[in-house]
Formats: C-alpha cells, sequence, structure tokens
C-alpha cells in the first residue's frame, strides 16, 4: 500500500470513471474534470465483453450493469446480401466459460452506472482542460472557465483528442483510418431484428443489436470506406439518405433497420500507431488518449477500463515511486493494447470464427504487475 493523493482524473468517459471509482476504493482523494455540462444521455450503443464486466461484477456493479443493459441470447456474423451465416456465438457460454456476461447498453445508462458508485461531487463537468504545467512537487491544472487546480497525479482520460496527451508530448493528431461510422439509435419503430448481428460485405459492415433487455432501443453501427474531408476529426451530423445509399444492395433485413434510422452521426474511425511512453512526470494516460483503437472489435472501452484496474493497482502497490508505478503499468499494458490496435485494424473479428480466450479471458484484477 503506497501513501495517498490527491488524483485528477481528466475526463469522466468509460476510462475516467472507472479510474477514479477503483482509487476512491483504495483511499485517494480523486476529483474527475469533464468538459461537458452534465452528465446527459447522449450518444450511442456500446458491446462491453467479460474482459471488462468481470470488472464490473468484482466492484459489485453487476446486477446494476445487467439492469441498465442487455445480455444478448446470440450473435451472429451473415453474409451482407444472401443473409448466409457465417458464425454464430452463443453468448450466455461466455458467462459460463469467463465468469462474467457479455452485455450491450446504451453508452449513457453505463456512464450513469459508473458514476453512481463514485462519491459525491466526484466529476466537476463543465471543466474542460486547457493547460497542463507540472513542478517536482505538484501539477497544476489550468481549465478554459479560468480557475485552476493543483494535484499530486493527473490521470488523462480524455480520449483521441487528449489534451493532457498533447501537454506531455506535443499536439500530433490521430490518424484516420480510412473508414466512417454511422451511428443511429431507433426506437419505436416496431422493428424486431436478431439480437445482435454483423452483416459482411466485402469492405463495409453493418452492425445492428439492441441496447435494453425490453428490446425497445436499436443500436446501428456501421463502418464503410469514405474520405474524411472535414476540417477536424470530430463526428458530424449525417442525412438518412446517405446512410441508405452508403448500404444499397444489403438483405432486406437491414435495409428495414436502416430506413428507421432518422438521426444519424457519422464519424471518423480513430487509430494511432502504438507509442511510449504514456507518462511523465506526475501524468500518466490511459484509454483512447495513449490507444485509440477502430471499432471494429468492440474493445475500446475495454482496453480503457482494463487500464484504469491497472494504473490502479500499480499506483496502490508502487505509488511510493511514480516512475515505477507508470512505468510497470505501462509494461503490464503496453502489449495487449497494441495486439488488440493491430487485431482491430485487420477487422476479421468473429467473422468466420475466432478464438475469444485471448480477449476475453483477459484478467485486470490479477495480472501480474
Ligand atoms: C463508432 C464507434 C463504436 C464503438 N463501439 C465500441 C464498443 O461497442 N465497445 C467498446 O468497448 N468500445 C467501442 N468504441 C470505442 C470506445 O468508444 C472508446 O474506446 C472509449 O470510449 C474510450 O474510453 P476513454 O475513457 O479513453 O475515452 P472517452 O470515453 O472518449 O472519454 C473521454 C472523456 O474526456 C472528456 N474530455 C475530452 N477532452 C477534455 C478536456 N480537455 N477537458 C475535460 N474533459 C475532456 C470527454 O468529454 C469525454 O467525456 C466505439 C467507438 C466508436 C467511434
Amino acid at each position: 500500500m503506497s501513501k495517498k493523493y490527491r488524483i485528477a482524473v481528466v475526463g469522466a468517459g468509460m476510462g475516467g470513471l472507472l479510474a477514479a471509482c477503483m482509487l476512491q476504493r483504495a483511499g485517494h482523494a480523486c476529483t474527475v474534470y469533464e468538459q461537458a455540462p452534465k452528465l446527459a444521455k447522449v450518444g450511442a450503443g456500446i458491446n462491453v465483453a467479460p474482459n471488462s464486466t468481470r470488472i464490473f461484477r468484482a466492484l459489485g456493479l453487476e446486477q446494476q450493469m445487467l439492469e441498465a443493459g442487455i445480455q444478448p441470447k446470440l450473435k451472429f456474423s451473415r453474409e451482407w446480401d444472401t443473409g448466409e451465416l457465417l458464425y454464430t456465438v452463443p453468448v450466455p457460454e461466455l458467462r459460463a466459460r469467463y465468469g462474467a456476461p457479455f452485455l450491450a447498453f446504451h453508452r449513457g445508462a453505463l456512464q450513469e452506472v459508473l458514476y453512481s458508485a463514485l462519491e459525491p461531487d466526484t466529476v466537476q463537468f463543465g471543466r474542460q482542460l486547457a493547460r497542463l504545467e507540472q513542478t517536482p512537487d505538484h501539477a497544476r491544472l489550468d481549465f478554459a472557465d479560468g480557475s485552476s487546480v493543483e494535484a499530486d497525479i493527473v490521470i488523462g482520460a480524455d480520449g483521441v483528442h487528449s489534451r493532457v496527451r498533447e501537454s506531455l508530448f506535443g499536439a500530433a493528431p490521430a490518424d484516420y483510418h480510412g473508414l466512417v461510422a454511422y451511428r443511429s439509435l431507433i426506437t419505436g419503430s416496431g422493428l424486431k431484428p436478431a439480437d445482435n448481428t454483423k452483416w459482411w460485405a466485402p469492405d463495409r459492415y453493418v452492425l445492428i443489436y439492441y441496447t435494453t433487455e425490453a428490446r425497445d432501443e436499436i443500436n446501428l453501427v456501421t463502418g464503410s470506406p469514405q474520405p474524411w474531408t472535414h476540417g477536424d476529426y470530430q463526428p458530424r451530423p449525417a442525412s438518412a439518405q446517405d446512410l441508405l445509399d452508403t448500404f444499397r444492395g444489403f438483405h432486406e433485413e437491414v435495409q428495414e433497420v436502416l430506413r428507421a434510422a432518422t438521426s444519424v452521426t457519422c464519424w471518423p474511425m480513430l487509430e494511432r500507431v502504438p507509442f511510449s511512453p504514456w507518462s511523465q512526470g506526475r501524468a500518466v494516460l490511459l484509454g483512447d488518449a495513449c490507444h485509440p483503437t477502430t471499432p471494429h472489435m468492440g474493445q475500446g472501452a475495454g482496453m480503457a477500463f482494463e487500464d484504469a484496474v491497472v494504473l490502479a493497482r500499480c499506483i496502490d502497490a508502487f505509488g511510493d515511486d511514480l516512475t515505477e508505478a507508470f512505468g510497470r503499468y505501462e509494461k503490464a499494458r503496453h502489449a495487449r493494447t497494441s495486439r488488440i490496435q493491430h487485431e482491430s485494424h485487420e477487422n476479421q473479428w468473429t467473422k468466420k470464427g475466432m478464438d475469444p480466450d485471448w480477449v476475453y479471458g483477459y484478467d485486470a484484477l490479477t495480472v501480474p504487475l
């Protein structure tokens, strides 16, 4: 057990909320600074596999998670036009095999459960980090609203456009993968597509799944090649017609869902060549801030959750020497996140079969440090 710190987490996304939860439970004074004005149920669906849900179980959050999301019965891979079945995953068997379920959520519902596990007033909203400075004794965070705070440790959990990463290592935008993701959440359509199906065409795909056990909300997320001609890599509104045009010729079951999608956004898929180090002085990165990955494997948030656990364990075990703690954290995580980045880039996961052990069998709570 190391000494206890004042820890500033930048970003109340997937990794930031979980890191704060772990660190508070270990006795640190932890505050999360989030640029968004409030916790709002915005965003889209998210798949969360047993390598992540076993963490929620250990934190006593599994029941809440089950109520907030859905455990699909089956996951399918199908040919885009004929619907020929390529592969089926019996999802409940994953629970038996890995000791934790495969779940899908509305991202906002998942965030609410993580948020509820924090001490009151842990997250300060409307605090956009503008600048980070370090002295041998502390770090100073300056926010866009003119306010400042000091902390002993800064965790950059501020996502793919991380300001913390930029402060430490200079400006370098993430790489565009060449594919965009159209996203839409569909309610009230009366449609009842199969539980969780990825429709594979040679150069594009459509993934459709429910986000609630009542199966009253359908998440549509796609991948397709498209130049990104806009000035930045921020998601943009898209037209329903673009969506229909991009996936013309897909199976009628897909077309039905595409036609029901009225509110559509378009996201550039971003990634980064693995880099090192992930820390400098009192500041350390996690999640998309250090290893953004394409969404093809549905493991970006999974990596942020695993990072949060391993980082909290390293601070607990080696925190008297932060260089040692952050070095151990990166050493424990780098090979795994690099492999996920690589495999995800290839976009073959679950297409025609897979051995999920190396992904789902990983246990961030016990992996050697
Ligand atoms: C189309 C698509 C589908 C995906 N599907 C899945 C999936 O099914 N499963 C999965 O595991 N992953 C999925 N991902 C990836 C996943 O969304 C990310 O990998 C994950 O959210 C990363 O978590 P994070 O904590 O690193 O960052 P984020 O969750 O992005 O959180 C970053 C937070 O930091 C805040 N922030 C940013 N800058 C500042 C600042 N300067 N000051 C203060 N706050 C700041 C942001 O507002 C945000 O709240 C998908 C991604 C995409 C694009």
